[in-house]
C-alpha cells in the first residue's frame, strides 16, 4: 500500500508484479485490494493479455460492464471448473420450473376452492398449467388477475388470493 508516492499499483500491475503506467488499462476497474483477488481469477481464466486486447476493443463506457462479467465468468469458472457460471443458470432453471409448478399448484387450489363456493358442478381442475390459469381467470376477479405476474412473489400472491377469497365469503 506505501509505495511513496501515495498511489500505488492497480490491483491487476499488482498481481502481474509490474509498473502501474499513466493510462493503464486495469487501473479504473481493479483496486489495489479486491481487485486484485478478481484479477488472478480474471488472469488465471482468460489469461491478462487477452482480457486487456478485449477490453481495448470495447468502448470505453461499456468497458465497467464488461470487467464485471469478465470477474463474474472468471470467479464462477475457478469455484465450479467444469461448469462454471452455467452451473448458476442451471440451478436458476430449475428455481423457475419449482416456482411454475408450485404456482400452477396454488392456481389449481383457488380454483378448486372458487368452484366449492360457488357450488358450481364444474369437472375438477385439469392438471395443465394453461388450463388451470384459463379456469382461474375466468373466475377471479379482474383485480386478482392484474396480480398474475410471473414475477410477483408467491407469499403476496397467496396472501392477495386468500385475502379475495374471504372477501367473497
Ligand atoms: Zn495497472
Amino acid at each position: 500500500m506505501s509505495n511513496g508516492s501515495g498511489t500505488g499499483p492497480c490491483g491487476a500491475c499488482k498481481f502481474l508484479r509490474r509498473k502501474c503506467v499513466k493510462g493503464c488499462i486495469f487501473a479504473p476497474y481493479f483496486d489495489s485490494e479486491q481487485g486484485m483477488a478478481h484479477f488472478a481469477a480474471v488472469h488465471k481464466v482468460f489469461g491478462a493479455s487477452n482480457a486487456s486486447k478485449l477490453l481495448l476493443t470495447i468502448p470505453p463506457n461499456k468497458r465497467l460492464e464488461t470487467v464485471v462479467t469478465l470477474c463474474y465468468e472468471a470467479l464462477a469458472r475457478v469455484r465450479d471448473p467444469v461448469y462454471g457460471c452455467v452451473g448458476h443458470i442451471f440451478s436458476l432453471q430449475q428455481q423457475a420450473v419449482t416456482l411454475q409448478a408450485e404456482l400452477a399448484y396454488v392456481q389449481a387450489r383457488i380454483s378448486t376452492l372458487q368452484h366449492h363456493h360457488h357450488s358450481f358442478p364444474m369437472p375438477p381442475p385439469t392438471p395443465s398449467q394453461a388450463d388451470v390459469a384459463a379456469a382461474c381467470c375466468s373466475n377471479l376477479s379482474s383485480s386478482v388477475c392484474t396480480t398474475m405476474d410471473p414475477s410477483i412473489d408467491i407469499t403476496d400472491l397467496c396472501n392477495v388470493l386468500d385475502q379475495q377469497l374471504d372477501n367473497s365469503m
